[in-house]
């Protein structure tokens, strides 16, 4: 018997070893095993068993030449456990291939380190218990405070050792002479590090549905009880009760006694979402997010592999999840660029829902109000299922939407003003009858950047570039690029002159500004600047949700997925930032975003506005969410994708290649497109490497080579083939990201 191994070294094939007699009833796909790689020993993912060799000759080439020519042996297991099904095994293999990622480094990124880490094991506490059979008093006398002790643990039945000393004021000594006597055990026992003890969940019952929503259900109950269902995408406008349809699909699933995943946008996983779901299924949730300790994780994706919870709450990364019987996977706000993992292997998590939904032929609903136009053609195609929830819940209206020129504002004001006369009054009118308002920013900071007015010098981050940000809590210039950070300087370095100009604003500016134009208003800011600590995010929404914070301002953290019924206005300060990106889904964003955060308004009773500041109203984003209308903003901007021959119409594969010598890596990137022109087949385009639209970034000089054709595979053999024939520098870094989502 031959194991084939992805072993964790840098080689991206898979290694023969030959398994010992004496392992080999535990040796199968997907197990952890010991082996040795050259000098050494390392760890390795059984792939495949088979009879036969299949890499001839590898241990021969890679160690010495006098190498004996049979194969090593597996040295040991490692874990108890497959760390992988079958079908997930097949999963990886298919990412590995279809993003050109090693597989052993696609094996590891679908196992959470702690999982991984050697030792990593369950947590033992001293639990105690009462032995029944022991009589009233035990073999020895007891005292009085004894007596009174057995009797209150007999009441309880037992407990872990800490709490119990904690709740009847005892010593840990007290208790173990009463197990001395015979009357209790106190043994170690796996104790749960469960991610929601500190939390109060509420048990929430399904709501009866609008009869759109029960449309839709029915439609994915059905999905999940077909052998092999196409995906369900559900365009749902904000409010129109998308989550209640997935919650009542998994009920259906879980008592079929099989699984569900929910994967959600890494931003939107706040205590609020994952409450919407423990609240209806209670322990059988497990949360997965990088936020919770290892302990926790851990033990999270042992209670998902073994079944003990069946119903998986993550972002990204949780599309791996052991669910042992998976009968849906939910992508909620599929059309979430931060689906797509920005570092190797670089997979988008929706697809790969997409592929695993037909590996495990379980259902795949795709949620979203503003669909990825990838999605949206897949649906008019046919080649994905289409449900729609045109109504908002109760037959809530849409909020409505107002523009506002901040040109025309800056003619009639004569400078550049933050807030428009037409925000400041709605934001009053609602203060006066204690309504609630979010201010909605696309970006962190003070002022974005400071210029000096006398000189016009802007303090730029050498290392990338772009124009420092202003914070002004700790008087700091932040780069928002690489995080480096630098004091104010006390003057402008490029003149000396003590005067800077803020030239921009952030969310800091605009707390300050709101501080002075509503100064008995209660204000809360939440960005990537104040959440850093752990807990403040719950902390913030929940005085918001209490009603104590008048107005929350916020960047797009405060876009996705919040429920608040008391806020009737969303201003948008500038819609801009988004619009004017060098990238072909610039516009899709814009408008996503705008329709995202105008969902944040009038959720509950009363009806809501939006007021979006711009000094580009007429981009065809801006006026379709003045409507919220996806369907015409989807036509037009399919036309335009055609045109241009982009995705959906295409795959695009970008490479970028990186390093601090920008000569080297001009040299290499062309090179490598005039490797890649001789050998790419008819119908894929090919560019000639270019700097990248962001041509420096953390002290690298950026270049890169976009590919495109009809079909992701035609780009494939030619890329592996040029990676494959060309040593690149030590100093040059290539990264391969099939189907970018951003190509900067
Ligand atoms: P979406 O995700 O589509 O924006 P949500 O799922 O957040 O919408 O639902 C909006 C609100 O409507 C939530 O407070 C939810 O509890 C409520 N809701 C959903 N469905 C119903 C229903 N059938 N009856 C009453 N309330 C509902
Ligand atoms: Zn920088």
């Amino acid at each position: 018997m031959i194991a084939h191994v992805a072993v964790e070294a840098a080689v991206d094939r898979l290694f023969d070893y030959a398994v010992p007699d004496a392992l080999r009833t535990q040796i199968a796909p997907g197990v952890r095993v010991r082996v040795p790689f050259g000098r050494r020993t390392t760890f390795g993912y059984v792939v495949e068993v088979s009879a036969a060799r299949t890499d001839a000759t590898h241990q021969t080439d890679l160690l010495a030449s006098d190498a004996p020519r049979t194969l090593k042996p597996i040295l040991a297991l490692a874990g108890e456990h497959p760390f992988l099904t079958e079908p997930l095994l097949r999963l990886i293999r298919w990412i590995a291939d279809y993003y050109c990622a090693p597989l052993e480094a696609t094996i590891r990124g679908a196992l959470p380190a702690p999982v991984r880490r050697e030792g990593a094991r369950a947590r033992e506490q001293l639990f105690v218990e009462v032995v029944k059979e022991a009589g009233q008093t035990g073999p020895i006398p007891l005292t009085a405070r004894q007596t009174e002790l057995l009797a209150q643990l007999r009441r309880l039945g037992g407990g872990w050792l800490n709490t119990l000393c904690r709740e009847l004021h005892c010593t840990p000594a007290v208790l173990r002479k009463l197990a001395e006597a015979g009357l209790l055990t106190i043994a170690p026992q796996a104790r749960r590090r469960d991610p929601l003890a500190r939390r109060t969940v509420l048990p929430t019952q399904p709501l009866t549905l609008m009869p759109e929503q029960a449309a839709a259900l029915a439609r994915a109950t059905a999905l999940c009880d077909e052998p092999a269902p196409k995906p369900l995408l559900l365009l749902g406008v904000t409010g129109s009760g998308k989550t209640e349809v997935y919650l009542q699909a998994i009920a259906h699933v879980l008592k079929q006694e099989r699984g569900a995943i929910v994967l959600v946008p890494e931003i939107a996983l706040t205590p609020q979402t994952v409450q919407r779901f423990a609240g209806r299924f209670g322990s059988q949730v497990a949360v997965l997010h990088s936020a919770l300790s290892d302990g926790e994780r851990f033990d999270e994706w042992h209670r998902i592999r073994t079944g003990a919870a069946r119903v998986v709450v993550g972002p990204r990364s949780a599309v791996f999840a052991p669910v042992p019987r998976l009968g849906l996977i939910v992508v909620d706000e599929e059309h979430e660029p931060s689906y797509k993992q920005d570092e190797m292997p670089r997979y988008h998590a929706r697809d790969v829902a997409v592929m695993r939904g037909r590996i495990e032929h379980c259902a795949v609903v795709l949620g979203s109000a503003t669909p990825a136009m990838e999605s949206w053609r897949n649906a008019t195609r046919s080649k994905y299922h289409l449900a729609r929830l045109t109504r908002r819940v109760d037959d809530r209206p849409m909020p409505s939407v107002r523009i506002v020129d901040m040109r025309i504002e800056l003619a009639r004001t004569g400078h550049v003003s933050v807030f428009s006369a037409a925000l400041l009054e709605a934001i009053s009118a609602r203060l006066a009858q204690s309504e609630q308002v979010i201010l909605f920013l696309n970006r962190r900071g003070y002022a974005t950047s400071l210029q000096c007015p006398k000189c016009g010098f802007v303090a730029t981050c050498e290392a990338c570039s772009v124009a420092f940000t202003y914070h002004q809590a700790d008087a700091a210039l932040r780069c928002h690029t690489c995080g480096a950070y630098q004091p104010l300087p006390a003057v402008c370095p490029g003149c000396g002159d003590p005067a800077f100009k803020y030239a921009g604003f952030g969310t800091q500016r605009i707390e300050t500004i709101v501080h002075t134009c509503f100064p008995h208003a209660h204000v809360a800011r939440m960005d990537a600047d104040v959440t850093a600590r752990r807990h403040s995010h719950d902390e913030i929404l929940g005085a918001f949700r209490t009603g104590d914070t008048d107005i929350l301002i916020g960047t797009q953290m405060i876009a996705k997925g919040l429920d608040f019924p008391g806020v009737t206005l969303v201003g948008v300060l500038l819609a801009d930032g988004s619009m004017h990106q060098p990238d072909f889904r610039a516009g899709e964003r814009t408008f996503q975003l705008l329709a995202q955060v105008s969902g944040r308004a009038g959720r509950g009773e009363l009806p809501g506005e939006v007021i979006v500041q711009t000094y580009t109203p007429s981009h065809p984003a801006v006026v379709a969410a003045e409507t919220a209308d996806f369907d015409t903003f989807a036509a037009a901007e399919l036309a335009a994708r055609q045109a241009g021959g982009f995705p959906p119409f295409a795959h695009l594969t970008c490479l970028t290649f990186r390093g601090v010598s920008e000569e080297k890596v001009a040299f290499v990137a062309n090179t490598f497109a005039a490797r890649l022109k001789t050998l790419a087949p008819a119908g894929v385009v090919l560019a000639d490497a270019t700097p990248s639209p962001r041509p420096k970034a953390k002290g690298a000089f950026r270049y890169q080579i976009l590919l495109r054709a009809a079909a992701a595979s035609a780009m494939r053999a030619p890329v592996r083939q040029v990676v494959a024939d060309t040593k690149l520098p030590a100093d040059v870094l290539l990264a391969i990201d099939v189907d970018a989502v951003s190509v900067q």
